[in-house]
């Protein structure tokens, strides 16, 4: 018999980003016993990597922003796909969460007169992103985890325990979540170091996990985001909306190889860089859509008078949103004006003062000076679009993070629909903390209405079973790292930024393929730190998170934010309406098209009806 140690929570909180830790505070503060479960190690997360900052109408560096402006923005930046009453709770709340930080110890950039600074970013109207020089994430991580050590001293404090009530398993990788009678019993999973099994009896779980981008090969995300989250709900049950939007950052480091893919701010956009092709020219003027024509500016002259005088003139139009500036860089390279790398130019060296760019972006100085040998005070940086966000997630209800599994919740990256098709920069830190929040007080709440429940025996003995699995077919089986591999070059050449039907069949054919492969991999060694018997978990997760997005890009016959089609170039006010939702039918991922919710009037009154008439029908106007 396989020995499993055992624990018993109120809450179990999968995920020790910023989503995570927020709910694991809220969830604590309601007195919940609270578990969080971080894959890797305890502050190590996406969170932790975020640069340009959390967008919240705080209105400090222009009077004229409030949540309206932002829900505005928010919106038009998802082409109206977003859940509305997401968009307008995390445009309401996210000024209260920021503050709320500071109370626990975070200290952001100020204005000259002592308020919280905040700078522009593509698709805010105003400069609303609150940073820390270009190292916000790891202030919002460090503020989160001192808030959890001073809740535990008030633990040892009161039991004589510091993790009395709210204890962290680190480098712990959930595998499975139990579900009996339609309500979560459990999670099962293992730690890295030892291999040794762990299970968590509890009747609510949030999960917190992060992304998809693992399943690309140039991405911005590390290691650790191989959907697991997406997986795991799925799997036990609930549904997944929007996979078939991923968010293509435009601006990853293109060389040298070994680094491709990692992020280069917008910041340095929002700062005032430029972006050219080969040719010296700022492309980014002929490549405004129509529906953005009015915010944005012409000529060079005007782009540039606006950083100082906003209120009198347009945006330059480097700061449109992601998936627009990804697709112009994408046609540029392709037009043959791009570098021999495959990327553009990006400037800011002929835009601000060398001491200025070291200290509004000291981090970008450090990763071009020690990763690609680029003075970026002297040289333009080589950029180009990379795999960064998944807009697609656990549908869940708006007010309470609810998924369609009893007890089970979700909330940041993993959850789909605040977004729609396109997330704006600085919106997923404000997402984490507005959602993160509330996952952790209604599951609480849940947890109270609920008591405890654990998982069968029979259950958890299949759990072991499937872990063991890749270990017990040995050398003989398929190598993760090939199968890893060959997941990679599909997604990246069939389903990557333009999509076509052909090529979109042809993944779901050899997707296909790959999981009766992946039923039969195999690693050698045993359960002590085995990366390669990790990636052989791993890898179903992100095959069935491939299956969804590939099937859904499939189905979805128009181009509109983070999707794509070649063969369907224009946005379709019907196709609007409509959210994709993934579900299973026994192993295969099944697509159903659900009615989105309609915006309450009185949020439809906040836009002019001309440009409401450019995304909905005139059925619904
Ligand atoms: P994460 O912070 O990604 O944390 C996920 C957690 O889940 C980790 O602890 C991980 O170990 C754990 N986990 C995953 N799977 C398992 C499992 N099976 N078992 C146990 N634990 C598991 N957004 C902004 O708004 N502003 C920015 O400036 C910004 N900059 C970014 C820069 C970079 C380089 C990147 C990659 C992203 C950036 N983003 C930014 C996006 C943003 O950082 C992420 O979307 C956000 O941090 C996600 O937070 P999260 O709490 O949902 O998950």
């Amino acid at each position: 018999m396989t020995n499993i140690e055992r624990h018993t929570y109120d809450v179990v909180v999968i995920g020790a980003g910023g989503a995570g830790l927020r709910a694991a505070i809220e969830a604590r503060l309601a007195g919940k016993k609270t578990a969080i479960i971080s894959k890797s190690l305890f502050g190590k997360a996406h969170t932790v990597m975020a640069e340009g900052g959390a967008a919240a109408a705080m209105g400090n560096v222009n009077a004229n922003d409030n949540w309206q402006v932002h829900f505005r923005d928010t919106m038009r930046g998802g082409k109206f796909l977003n859940n509305f009453r997401m968009a307008e709770l995390h445009a309401k709340e996210a000024p209260d969460r920021i503050w709320e930080l500071e109370t626990y110890g975070a200290l952001f950039d100020r204005t000259k007169d002592g308020k919280i600074s905040q700078r522009n970013f593509g698709g805010h109207e105003y400069p609303r992103l609150a940073h820390v020089g270009d190292r916000t994430g790891l202030e919002l991580i460090r503020t989160l985890q001192q808030k959890i050590v001073s809740l535990q001293q008030e633990d040892f404090a009161e039991h004589g325990d510091y993790e009395a009530r709210i204890r962290v398993f680190q480098e712990c990788t959930i595998t499975e979540l139990f579900v009996e009678n339609g309500a979560i019993s459990g999670a099962f999973g293992y730690y890295r170091e030892t291999g040794e099994f762990v299970l968590f009896e509890t009747s609510a779980i949030v999960l917190a996990t992060g992304g998809v981008g693992k399943s690309y090969k140039v991405t911005s995300n590390s290691w650790e985001y191989t959907g697991d989250g997406h997986a795991l709900a799925l799997r036990s049950g609930a549904t997944l909306i929007n996979m078939e939007f991923l968010q293509f950052h435009p601006t990853g480091m293109v060389w040298p190889p070994s680094v491709k893919g990692i992020l280069v701010t917008e910041s340095v956009r929002g700062d005032g860089g430029v972006l050219r092709n080969t040719d010296g020219k700022r492309f980014m003027f002929d490549y405004v859509p129509d529906v953005f024509r009015k915010q944005y500016a012409e000529t060079e002259e005007e782009a540039d008078r606006w950083y100082s005088d906003p209120d009198n003139n347009r945006r330059p139009p480097e700061l449109l949103p992601r998936d627009e500036v990804a697709r112009a860089i994408n046609s540029e390279v392709k037009a043959g004006r791009g570098t021999q790398a495959g990327g553009v130019l990006l400037d800011i060296a002929s835009r601000l003062p060398a001491e200025q760019v070291r200290k509004r972006l000291p981090s970008m100085y450090h990763q071009f000076k020690e990763l690609a040998d680029v003075d970026i005070t002297k040289q333009p940086m080589e950029v180009g679009p990379t795999c960064h966000y998944v807009m697609g997630g656990v549908e869940v209800e708006a007010d309470s993070t609810a998924a369609a599994v009893q007890g089970l919740f979700a909330a940041g990256e993993v959850s789909g629909g605040m977004h729609g098709s396109n997330r704006l920069g600085g919106n997923s830190l404000s997402d984490l903390l507005v959602f993160g929040k509330r996952a952790g007080e209604f599951a609480a709440n849940y947890a109270t209405e609920a008591g405890r429940r654990k998982p069968s025996a029979a259950a958890v003995e299949g759990a072991v079973e499937t872990a063991l699995a890749p270990l017990t077919r040995g050398e003989g089986g398929e190598n993760p790292y090939t199968l890893h591999h060959e997941l990679q070059e599909i997604m990246g050449a069939l389903v990557g930024i333009i999509r076509r039907e052909g090529e979109l069949q042809e993944s779901i054919g050899r997707l296909a393929e790959l999981k009766e492969r992946v039923k039969k991999v195999g690693v050698s060694g045993g359960r002590k730190y085995n990366p390669g018997w990790h990636l052989a978990l791993d890898l179903r997760n992100m095959l069935i998170v491939s299956e969804c997005t590939a099937k859904a890009a499939l189905e979805r016959a128009e181009s509109r934010g983070g999707h794509t089609r070649e063969d369907f170039p224009k946005m379709d006010p019907n196709w609007r309406r409509v959210n994709l939702v993934c579900s299973l039918d026994g192993e295969d991922v099944r697509l159903e098209r659900k009615p989105l919710p309609v915006m309450r009037p009185e949020l439809q009154g906040l836009f002019d009806r001309s440009e409401l008439a450019k995304y909905m029908t005139d059925e619904e106007l």
